[in-house]
């Protein structure tokens, strides 16, 4: 293929713009915030689990509490009818003395279900500060997770502006490349790993990094300044420049 060596160094400028664009749709796709938000969100996960979890432990123990206050409840409320009739001094001796003894055994009781009351009380407090020191790590998490996504989309936007940027002028090199050699550009660069045109630069493919020997390096010296070169080792498009070292 001929090309005039103008159009050949804008092919460069062509690599350069499309290299600069791979690396910024690389950088899109491996923003370190994302591997950050995928754990927060990962962390979030567990929390809220561990939230649910406890929740239904602290509901199960605000019921064994409101069971054990009943408990408590009922003794205090027989004992009370009891002293009441006591104090009335209606009925036998015997009857009195036998809500005496019952009083005794109901005070007995008492305590007996106070102790249960008190013991699933502070089981009951226990549990809820677990709740509110998730709930405190819940929060925190929240915000981190949205300074996590607001960084991402501001280094989301950055790449996308410059991505524009280095995009802008891309139409208006094509057309100084020409279609032929565009051509040509694509084909080896979607075979290429996005590196479709190199410099010769001292003697070294700028694609494959190779030092071409002398025998190559003749060949280029003798090749008309038009014709479109390929690199023996990688078939890349290789422009000369200035800095060839021919
Ligand atoms: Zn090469």
């Amino acid at each position: 293929m001929k090309a005039d060596p103008t159009r050949q160094w804008r092919l460069l400028d062509l690599q350069a713009i499309d290299t600069r664009l791979d690396q910024i749709a690389h950088a899109r796709k491996t923003l370190p915030q994302i591997a950050q938000l995928k754990d927060l969100h990962t962390q979030a996960e567990l929390l809220d689990s561990e939230l649910v979890r406890v929740r239904t432990e602290l509901s199960d123990v605000q019921r064994e509490v409101a069971k054990a206050e009943a408990d408590v409840q009922l003794v205090r409320d027989r004992a009370a009818r009891d002293q009441a009739r006591l104090d009335s001094g209606t009925g036998s001796a015997k009857d009195l003395q036998a809500l005496q003894h019952e009083l005794q055994s109901l005070a007995r009781r008492q305590a007996e279900l106070e102790d249960v009351e008190l013991e699933v009380m502070e089981r009951a407090e226990a549990v809820e500060a677990e709740v509110t020191r998730l709930e405190g790590k819940e929060s925190e998490l929240a915000a981190k997770l949205e300074e996590a996504q607001a960084a991402h989309d501001a280094a989301l936007a950055d790449l996308d502006a410059e991505a524009r940027r280095v995009a802008a002028p891309r139409a208006d090199v094509v057309a100084g490349v020409g279609e032929d050699l565009v051509a040509l550009y694509e084909k080896v660069r979607a075979a290429s790993g996005g590196l479709g045109a190199a410099a010769l630069s001292h003697r070294r493919c700028g694609g494959c990094q190779l030092e071409l020997n002398s025998v190559d390096m003749s060949r280029i010296k003798a090749a008309p300044a038009d014709e479109v070169l390929r690199c023996e080792e990688c078939r890349r498009i290789l422009v000369r420049t200035a800095e060839s070292g021919l």
